[in-house]
């Protein structure tokens, strides 16, 4: 029996990091194949082909390079590729994750996956995570899926799934209130839970424009918005206190932000859906909604911004979904 045919597309991030010589530290130096070669049994799940579309600290990628990935992995799916790997960085791993769950292409998933500790250390996990990514993207039981991210043999949702630790290689979580939606267990996809139906978003042909994510907390009064239309931004997240709520003298200054941009109400407490219709008090939900804001609905600011992103690129910011 003939093996499934993969695409792996490469980022760079600690997965590929090794001594850069020169500085202290590690930095991403090895290539898509190398990562292939390094990763015993791979050869016995799929046929590989390796494409290297950056070679970066994740918080170097960008939006458009992510939506040059959905291109790339495209491409690959209409060359009969049955299923995309990525592997990147961790620490914007959930945001492209996330970007390729609203770009990806349902005829094959994309699984998402990196390293927490490089080649170098002992205990390394990329080969593992490389691994469980290729059972993952070779799965029948995905097929339907655009994205996932696959991480410590756990498969996570991209709406959900969120870099939770700085070192652990357990790094990864949905949680609280939602959890992986299946594992890698004795080589095999056990699923328990489907992930969420993203909106789906057509590739945006131009760039897609700047989006402020700005936080609000105790006491902040948010004159910072005041500077964001000259500094060339397109649009606006804030990540509210609570169920989306910001300080009341911040509220003029969202009106007039709003009405000269598209602006998002998100909440940064990590979990659960944004409020719209409890709280009546000045920088309320309500109070904000009513002056024009939008609600984020189950998305955190840092995957609102990417949604308010791609819309605006494509000139459908109207169609903002929730
Ligand atoms: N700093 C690294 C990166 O995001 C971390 C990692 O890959 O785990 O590129």
């Amino acid at each position: 029996m003939s093996l499934p045919r993969l695409h792996l597309l490469s980022l760079g991030g600690t997965i590929a990091s090794t001594d850069v010589g020169s500085s202290p530290g590690v930095g991403p130096k090895l290539g898509a194949a190398e990562l292939v070669a390094a990763a015993p049994g791979l050869e016995t799940v799929a046929q590989i082909s390796t494409e290297q579309l950056a070679q970066v600290g994740s918080s170097s990628l960008t939006p458009d390079l992510a939506v040059s990935v959905a291109r790339a992995a495209r491409a690959a799916i209409d060359d009969g590729a049955q299923g995309i790997i990525v592997t990147q960085g961790t620490d914007t791993l959930e945001e492209t994750a996330y970007l390729l769950s609203l770009l990806g292409d349902a005829r094959a998933p994309i699984a998402v996956t990196g390293a927490m500790r490089n080649p170098t250390l002992p205990g390394a996990d990329g080969p593992a995570n490389l691994l469980a990514a290729a059972q993952v993207a070779a799965s029948d039981q995905l097929r339907d899926t655009r994205a996932v991210v696959v991480f410590n043999d756990e498969i996570h949702d991209p709406q959900w799934v969120r870099k939770g630790h700085t070192t652990s290689t357990a790094a990864f979580t949905s949680g609280p209130h939602a959890g992986p939606i299946g594992w890698v267990h004795e080589g095999a996809v056990a699923l328990h839970g489907r992930p969420v139906t993203p909106p789906q978003v057509d590739l945006p042909s131009g760039e897609i424009p700047p989006v402020a994510l700005v936080a609000a907390g105790l006491g902040e009064d948010l004159r910072v918005v005041e500077a964001l239309a000259d500094l060339g931004y397109a649009g606006a997240v804030i990540d509210g206190v609570g169920g989306g709520h910001v300080h009341a003298d911040a509220v003029p200054r969202l009106e007039r932000l709003a009405a000269q941009m598209p602006v998002v109400l998100a909440s940064r407490t990590g979990s659960g859906l944004m409020l719209r219709s409890t709280y009546g008090y000045p920088g309320s939900e309500i109070d904000l909604m009513g002056r024009g804001l939008r609600n984020a609905g189950p998305l955190s600011g840092r995957k609102a911004r990417l949604l308010l992103g791609v819309l605006l690129a494509n000139g459908a910011a109207d169609e903002w979904p929730y």
